[in-house]
């Protein structure tokens, strides 16, 4: 019967697909915008608005994009395209790190050890290069499936002739200042990588190690001497390779120290320990040196200072004892061998004891000469042949070994080795640079707030950061050495004149020319004269490199400036890239380069676990760009809550593209009811709308509003999570309750053209707070969209929306129709099983009793009636009072419409006896 009617109903018409096929139908929009260079675009038309920086962290040129630095950059591309839609001028130029070891091991690999003898290191930087260039190439063009939006064709990158001049142009001005000194310390080495390591470089793991207690004869009269025995202090290590090192024995001041006497001699060590050590020695029991009235001889670290003993390893030599705060009284014996050349707490109580630094270890890891008995073993080796020799010795009390978290390297995972090295650092107090970048982390704002804690702890703790690597692949620190004495010839000039030549030559130039080809005339070492310099061989660490962004691109670029508004990265920045920038703008500028920092944490697997290859659990983002589409990826990216691991597995992921039908349906609901409408002729005023109608307008002025906060407050999972409910109630309610007004109502009497009104504002409010999101899919809805509603060629090019409602009557609405929707779901229930038990077929033949409780009266009983049965989609809604909501429903009075299905008195107009009077009255209005 209803066919008769169908050409006499707005039924839904669009070609809005149904199925989203975006693996297929992305490409299409990624031609679209790049056909109308829509990145400049969205510059061009924010040409005059306030400057939003967001300063891309490069990732590294090596491999293929993963899960992390795919979530990483449409993070970032939610937030420049929402402040672009704001009207902010937001350029977004992504980079590269393209230096470093990773990429020349993979070279190195590549050609193999034979070649690599061979070769020049022009032509291996040269193939560096390459390699970097085409993992460029390759990320590129990931991030760009992914709907990132920026100056691809113009990124920025750290191998390119203009950012290697910045590195010279910061290390120049902290140098100048006093901030970057020459020394030998103590750092991570790895022999196998022959390179220092910087602290983000190093990975903690289990190892096993030698744990030996050895003896060191003391050489003078102490409080122990008085039995007459050979006295020895006692010390624990589990590196006995660095013994060929030890210049002192340091003791806790405050401890006290005891002799115990054993096998006709005296052993001394901290008497919180003699319980401990007994047991590792195997001391059936331990008596104590006793002084003259019997009792134990009690000595403190501190009177212990300035004893001698013999060096345990070199005939002849004498060490010496101090005090430390670094000494534990938990383990080991209360006296820490001390070899300043390897470690750190070692290098700074010998600095300030004025200790001598031995450091007989070389490059490769073997002893030299300075090794005496072992040199020429590799420190690996020497440690079973010491532990022997120390045996033979006498000197040896116990050895075993012990499994401990052991410093390794990241790329070759060998555990690494501490040794002093000629290097160059960054001090952090020299010239108060600690203090000056704790002034500027607690100046700007830290996103999410307590990451501001974790920043200034590593500040506040971190050792001089050592800058200089011993590889090939990078830029080379910038100064030179006197031929003829030795000392460091670095000024004004000859900083200016390597700047010079990188800008226009690069880094390369530095491995082919002669000093004198580019160095001004009369360049001469200050301290004796000499003019013959050589160029430094050392490169920077890749993080001061990655670190002078703020100079090589923020400043050199016209569409930038210094400092950025944001940086934005992993968690794990704190420790890199935030610091080094943050360490080379404070000490090159004394400002940081960053108002605010945005930090999100790891990408984990639906478990939590970290991904990895042996787990098995390694997700791909361009695998799930082939399956699911790309604003699958970034729809997840932005339901993330990213101050804690951000999950993700095939499960969530399907939770996500479930979420995402829900908002498609969505949209083609509200374009397929706007086919006939257009806004500039066919709106309604709010005054003329139903109620219903204005309440839905008050509710989606309150979403935007919300919505529109989370955006501000970076809060982009309350973003998602405030679309994904609000389209599921206007689904679920307004939507519902629409369609008898849609379809049945004529085209163009005011109550239909009001709700297509209420659509038409949905649908636009909605493509734009979501097309940061979903790039892709707003930009497709955008074109399906009646042309009087586009203000722009793209939806990338459109502002952000606003909703005129007025204050207070929407705040009324929205506070009436609490209730009022608190009984719909009650009614709805109520129809529901009504359904199940066969009472009725469609809620339209309800009639439905509602029982409403005292305090929900004043919202009902005015909206009694026609209203309620419009919402309820019931035929007629009769309300008594009760305790609280229920219904009661049976079926209605009356026949079926067989034109709009609802259940009236039928006949009532003459001209269409068949039809309800609503209906007859369309049907006239149509034949008119
Ligand atoms: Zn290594
Ligand atoms: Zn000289
Ligand atoms: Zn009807």
């Amino acid at each position: 019967m209803g066919n008769d009617y169908k050409q006499t109903m707005n039924l839904p018409q669009t070609e809005f697909p149904m199925r989203a096929s975006l693996s297929t139908r992305e490409p299409e929009w990624l031609d679209f915008w790049n056909r109308i260079d829509v990145y400049k675009k969205s510059l061009e038309t924010r040409a005059s608005g306030e400057v939003f920086i967001l300063h891309d962290g490069p990732p590294y040129a090596n491999g293929h994009i993963h899960m992390g630095t795919g979530y990483n950059k449409v993070l970032k591309d939610l937030i420049v395209k929402y402040k672009s839609m704001r009207g902010y001028y937001a350029p977004y130029v992504p980079g590269w790190d393209c230096h470093g070891q990773p990429i020349e091991h993979q070279v190195e690999k590549k050609l193999g050890p034979e070649k690599m003898a061979r070769i020049s290191q022009a032509k291996l930087r040269e193939l560096c290069r390459d390699w970097a260039m085409e993992f460029v190439d390759v990320q590129r063009e990931e991030f760009k499936r992914l709907g990132v939006r920026g100056d691809w064709d113009d990124p920025y990158l750290t191998l390119k002739h203009s950012y290697e001049a910045g590195d010279v142009k910061v290390f120049a001005a902290m140098y100048e200042r006093g901030e970057i000194y020459k020394g030998r310390k103590p750092i991570h080495w790895c022999k196998r990588c022959h390179t220092a390591l910087a602290e983000a470089e190093i990975e903690y793991s289990d190892e096993q190690s030698d744990s030996i207690y050895v003896k060191f004869r003391v050489t003078d009269e102490t409080a122990f001497s008085s039995a007459g025995l050979p006295v020895s202090l006692l010390i624990w290590t589990t590196t006995p390779w660095t013994l060929p090192a030890n210049v002192a024995v340091t003791l806790a001041a405050d401890a006290d120290y005891v002799g115990i006497v054993v096998n006709g001699e005296v052993i001394v060590f901290a008497e919180a320990l003699v319980e401990a050590v007994s047991e590792i020695a195997g001391w059936e029991s331990a008596a104590l040196v006793t002084g003259a009235g019997g009792e134990p001889v009690r000595v403190k670290g501190r009177d212990l200072a300035g004893v001698h003993y013999a060096q345990p390893i070199h005939e002849g030599v004498n060490g010496v004892v101090i005090t430390g705060e670094h000494v534990e009284l938990s383990t080991g014996t209360g006296a820490v061998h001390t070899a300043p050349g390897h470690g750190e707490d070692d290098y700074l109580v010998g600095m300030k004891h004025g200790l001598p630094m031995p450091m007989p270890v070389d490059d490769n890891g073997v002893f030299d000469q300075g090794g005496g008995p072992f040199a020429g073993l590799s420190v690996d080796d020497a440690n079973p042949v010491i532990i022997e020799w120390l045996r033979e010795k006498g000197s040896l009390l116990a050895a075993g070994k012990i499994s401990h978290s052991y410093p390794h390297c990241w790329r070759c995972k060998q555990p690494v080795i501490f040794r002093a090295t000629d290097q160059w650092f960054v001090s952090m107090d020299a010239t108060h640079l600690r203090d000056a970048a704790m002034r500027e982390i607690n100046r700007i704002e830290w996103i999410p707030g307590w990451s501001v804690n974790r920043m200034a702890g590593m500040v506040g703790d971190r050792p001089d950061w050592c800058i200089s690597r011993q590889r090939a692949w990078g830029v080379p620190i910038p100064v030179f050495e006197c031929v003829k004495c030795g000392e460091t010839v670095a000024t004004p000039e000859t900083f200016a004149a390597v700047e010079e030549l990188f800008a226009t030559e690069g880094a390369d130039a530095w491995f082919t020319k002669s000093p004198s080809e580019y160095l001004p005339v009369g360049t001469a070492c200050p301290r004796c004269g000499g003019t013959e310099v050589a160029p430094e061989t050392d490169i920077l660490d890749v993080w001061f490199e990655s670190g002078v962004s703020h100079t090589s691109v923020l400043e050199t670029r016209p569409e930038l400036k210094r400092p950025a508004t944001m940086y934005l990265e992993g968690s794990d920045q704190h420790r890199g890239w935030f610091q080094s920038s943050l360490l080379t703008s404070v000490g090159a500028y004394d400002e940081a380069p960053f108002d605010k920092v945005l930090t999100h944490g790891f990408i984990v697997d639906g478990d939590g676990r970290k991904m990895s290859k042996s787990l098995g659990n390694v997700m791909s983002p361009i695998d799930v760009v082939a399956k699911s589409g790309a604003d699958i990826v970034r729809l997840w990216v932005a339901s993330a809550d990213y101050s804690q691991d951000i999950n993700v597995s095939d499960e969530i992921l399907d939770r996500t593209s479930e979420a995402y039908r829900r908002i498609r349906n969505t949209f083609r609901f509200l374009l397929s009811n706007l086919f006939d409408f257009d806004p500039a002729v066919d709106r309604v005023a709010w005054a003329d709308m139903p109620e219903l109608d204005r309440f839905a307008l008050a509710q989606l002025a309150d979403l935007l509003d919300r919505v529109t906060t989370s955006y501000e407050e970076w809060r982009f999972h309350q973003v998602y999570r405030g679309i994904y409910d609000y389209v599921g109630e206007l689904s679920s309610v307004y939507l519902d309750v629409l369609k008898d007004r849609l379809y049945a109502d004529a085209p163009e009497s005011v109550s239909r053209r009001s709700a297509q009104t209420v659509l038409a504002d949905i649908l636009g409010v909605l493509v734009r707070i979501l097309a940061p999101v979903l790039t892709f899919t707003t930009e497709e809805v955008w074109h399906f969209m009646p042309e009087a509603m586009r203000d722009a060629e793209s939806v990338q090019l459109t502002g952000w929306p606003e909703i005129d409602v007025p204050g207070e009557e929407g705040a009324a609405l929205r506070q009436a129709y609490a209730a009022v929707l608190e009984a719909r779901e009650v009614v709805t229930k109520a129809l529901e099983d009504a359904r199940n038990e066969k009472v009725i077929g469609k809620s339209q033949e309800a009639s439905v009793v509602l029982s409403v409780p005292a305090d929900a009266r004043a919202a009902l009983e005015p909206r009694a009636g026609a209203q309620l049965a419009e919402l309820f989609i019931v035929a007629d809604v009769a309300l008594v009072d009760g305790e609280q909501f229920s219904a009661q429903v049976s079926v209605a009075d009356g026949k079926k419409c067989p034109r709009c299905w609802n259940i009236r008195t039928l006949g009532t107009d003459a001209s269409h006896p068949e039809v309800c009077g609503r209906c007859a009255d369309v049907l006239g209005s149509l034949r008119e």
